[in-house]
């Protein structure tokens, strides 16, 4: 089903998986165009005055992809490896990923090329209030709605939210999502996108027969996305985490990890590397480590044609934005490994942030269970949506989450009248 990859460039693999999808619905070339190509696209070079107070110019893109099913929406990632096609993926990706769980919004991402971790917090701020001034006229609660990623947080979006509330001259909380609770973020965004991969690995798991319950996890990329899903499988679901990862290495133990005090060690080391009683493991044994549920949950392109069929997990659950190329999703088919792709795995992020909007424009406010009641209610939903289309076109679980999503935004396109 899927194509080779003749690249690891991650558009060129966002539009391979378009065509995949085209072919299973047939859609014309004129549509086919219009879903491999971004609608909007910013780039921005930006100065920002160092600490030493020499000046420094900063590369900055904003990528609004699709406007079909409503505002765009999409996390602004701070990395020295960003590019504008890295972004162009990252806002198909959020675009098919929005219209997965069926929430109104259409996708939108943003970065800039830095090294945030060589930066001062000071730094930092003037970056992200200097972007946030650049890219104003395209933002906005009606038209595109940032959020956090790799290397941004609650505090950039704090940034973010208060750079464009002073121009508009009155508080605009709906202009970013992952804020503070104290300005208006949700009860639950924090750990939506762990919390959501952990609910659709609990279905995945009674759908399969395997309990999670005393079955083993590794994860790589030990961040937010993967320290939360690692915690909630071992609290709620009883699950054995044996092995976790972050940019410096891995540490593997067999009679499992208490994912706590790995993220207490990591606070206070930088690192998971060196937790006591754990032996080292590299990033690239750990995606070939014996499991019942691998979490790649770092960066893209981790699992390739030259390592799928070392992968030994049962499910695959990808916390990860692109973490999987085409070809190793053919190899992990045919081996019979249940991957929970991106656009459906880690939706919880969006799904809660769009809950984190509405509040702010309803200027009414959810406690946390009412957050993680809704926030499960649409992974459990999205989840047997991907499954029902899997099984009827007899696909795997990327191609029938992108038929759904790909689905509803031309049902969008062909309502408003673009393909009449
Ligand atoms: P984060 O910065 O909190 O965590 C990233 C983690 O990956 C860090 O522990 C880092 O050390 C580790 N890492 C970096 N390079 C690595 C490498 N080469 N090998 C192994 N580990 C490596 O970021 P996050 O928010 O958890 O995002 C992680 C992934 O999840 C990204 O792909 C992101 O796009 C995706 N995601 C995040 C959210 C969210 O709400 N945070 C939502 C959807 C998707």
């Amino acid at each position: 089903m899927a194509k080779e990859s003749a690249s690891a460039n991650p558009f060129e693999v966002a539009k391979q998986q378009v065509d995949i999808v085209a072919d299973i619905l047939h859609l014309d070339g004129g549509l086919r165009q219009v879903l491999k190509s971004p609608k909007r696209e910013l780039t921005v070079n930006f100065p920002v005055k160092m600490d030493d107070g020499s000046y420094h110019v900063y590369t900055g893109y904003r990528v609004q992809y699709s406007m079909a099913r409503g505002p765009t929406k999409g996390g602004i990632r701070y990395h020295p490896q960003v590019s504008l096609d890295e972004v162009r993926a990252l806002a198909a990706w959020m675009t098919w990923k929005c219209a997965v769980v069926n929430i109104p919004y259409g996708g939108a991402k943003g970065g800039i090329i830095c090294d945030p971790k060589h930066m001062s917090h000071g730094e930092l701020e003037r970056l992200t209030r200097r972007f946030t001034s650049e890219i104003l006229p395209i933002i906005g609660p009606e038209i595109d709605i940032p959020a956090p990623d790799v290397y941004t947080d609650s505090q950039t979006m704090a940034w973010i939210m208060d750079t464009y509330s002073m121009q508009r001259g009155f508080s605009v909380p709906g202009v970013v999502t992952g804020k503070p609770i104290s300005l208006g973020g949700s009860e639950g965004r924090g750990e939506a996108t762990g919390r959501g991969c952990a609910y659709t690995i609990r279905e995945a798991g009674k759908e399969l027969g395997l309990k999670i319950k005393g079955g083993t996890v590794a994860v790589q990329g030990f961040g937010n996305a993967g320290s939360v899903c690692a915690n909630i499988l071992h609290d709620e679901q009883g699950a054995k985490i044996i092995a976790v990862s972050d940019s410096r290495g891995g540490i593997i133990n067999p009679d499992g990890l208490n994912p706590h005090a790995v993220e207490e060690y990591k606070k206070k080391s930088g690192s998971v590397v060196g937790f006591p009683g754990a032996k080292a493991i590299s990033n690239e044994e750990i995606l070939e480590t014996k499991c019942d549920v691998l979490v790649p949950a770092a960066l893209e392109n981790q699992i390739t044609g030259r390592n799928a069929d070392k992968v030994q997990a049962k499910i695959v659950a990808e916390a990860a934005n692109g973490p999987t190329l085409p070809e190793a999703d053919t190899v992990m088919y045919q081996k019979g490994i249940t991957v929970l792709p991106d656009i459906l795995a880690n939706a919880g992020g969006v799904t809660v942030s769009y809950f984190e909007w509405a509040q702010d424009l309803q200027g009414f406010f959810w406690t946390l269970d009412e957050v993680n009641q809704r926030l499960e209610r649409v992974m459990v939903q999205s989840y047997a949506d991907t499954r029902r289309i899997a099984q009827q076109h007899k696909i795997h679980n990327r191609s029938a989450a992108y038929v759904l999503a790909i689905q509803r935004v031309v049902d969008a396109l062909k309502t408003r009248g673009f393909f009449p």
